[in-house]
């Protein structure tokens, strides 16, 4: 059994790195790609994981799968394309810090990966299971996506849902509703930015967003991060805050998903201990939460997603100062 799979895009980032030597921008080919940045944290301290995907037949397909092995994922879930290239981005960073990317999809190989792709003893032998909405934009990918989240829905496992909107990503806004929301139907846990609960809900509110999705959906638990100060949650009818840690932030690429990775963490803690997420508690979410803070706020704190994950025992520190 594995503790945790992911499903979803792994691709190549190409984040500004200044100038070349003639004046021209230069840029620094990174790993990306939320659902496996959030395996690597895990990875990183101390879980089993499998990563399921679609790279192309070329070098940074064979980098990415290098990357993923390095880390420890496991990557009998990566399927090769023979039609399409490796997924690409580029990363722009405003003058107040805010990112943009623009992707080279026409189609990326992520987009590619078929339902009869997705190893079944993944789908089915994980803990808990995690998606996204990246892959859902286009088919093939968008019915394998959730059939493996179904499955692993099916198979007992905990599933888990970072939407991660890229509205230019596309056809149209209604669509990426439409098919996002699908996806929430599947979901136990739920990560959101206060962007994405406007999108989905139409409520500035947090608490009354929350409520209008725990009611539609049923869904146990919903999180939504707030940037430097920390994040918001919805265990059932309960609800609160939890303060973020005060940091020199230099890059906030892969805070979110190392924020996600420090809550499912804590999860799987909860599940290793015979918990459900029905026997969860406001205080375990409290917890879960300010040690998913310290992850996202230590990884603002040096450049990148992957090379800014921090180790378990920096985030333990960070997380216990307060209690
Ligand atoms: P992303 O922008 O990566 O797609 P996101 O919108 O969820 O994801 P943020 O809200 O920026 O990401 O960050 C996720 C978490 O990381 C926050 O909830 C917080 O815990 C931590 N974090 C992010 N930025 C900072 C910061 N400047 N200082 C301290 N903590 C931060």
């Amino acid at each position: 059994k594995w503790d945790a799979t992911a499903i979803g895009e792994v691709l190549i980032d190409f984040t500004p790195a200044g100038a070349g030597a003639q004046g021209n921008p230069a840029y620094e080919a990174n790993p990306g790609g939320a659902p496996a940045n959030v395996l690597a944290a895990l990875a990183k301290w101390g879980r089993k994981t499998a990563f399921i995907g679609k790279v192309g037949d070329d070098t940074f397909g064979a980098s990415l799968r290098r990357t993923l092995e390095n880390c420890g994922i496991d990557v009998r879930g990566l399927a090769v394309s023979g039609e399409a290239r490796t997924t690409l981005a580029f990363v722009h960073l405003a003058p107040d810090g805010d990112r943009s990317f623009t992707f080279y999809r026409q189609p990326g190989a992520d987009m590619l990966l078929t339902e009869a792709e997705v190893p079944a003893e993944l789908a089915e032998g994980s803990r808990v299971f995690h998606f996204g909405s990246v892959s859902m934009t286009h088919e093939p990918s968008r019915s394998a996506t959730l059939a493996a989240a179904a499955r692993a829905r099916e198979a007992g496992a905990l599933v888990s849902y970072d939407p991660n909107l890229r509205e230019r990503l596309w056809g149209s806004l209604d669509e990426a509703r439409e098919w996002i929301r699908r996806g929430l139907r599947l979901a136990h846990a739920l990560k959101l930015s206060e962007e994405e609960l406007v999108f989905l809900t139409g409520e500035t509110d947090l608490r009354s967003g929350t409520e209008r999705l725990f009611r539609e959906f049923g869904t146990r638990l919903i999180v939504v991060t707030l940037g430097p100060n920390g994040c918001y949650f919805r265990l059932g009818e309960a609800d609160g805050r939890v303060e973020g840690y005060p940091v020199k932030a230099v890059d906030t690429t892969g805070a979110g998903d190392s924020f996600w990775a420090g809550l499912l963490f804590g999860l799987l803690g909860h599940l290793d201990a015979g918990g459900t997420l029905d026997t969860l508690t406001e205080e375990d979410v409290r917890r879960m939460a300010a040690f998913a803070n310290a992850a996202g706020a230590l990884t603002t704190t040096a450049p990148g997603a992957i090379p800014a994950l921090p180790e378990l025992e920096k985030v333990r520190e960070l997380a216990g100062e307060r209690r």
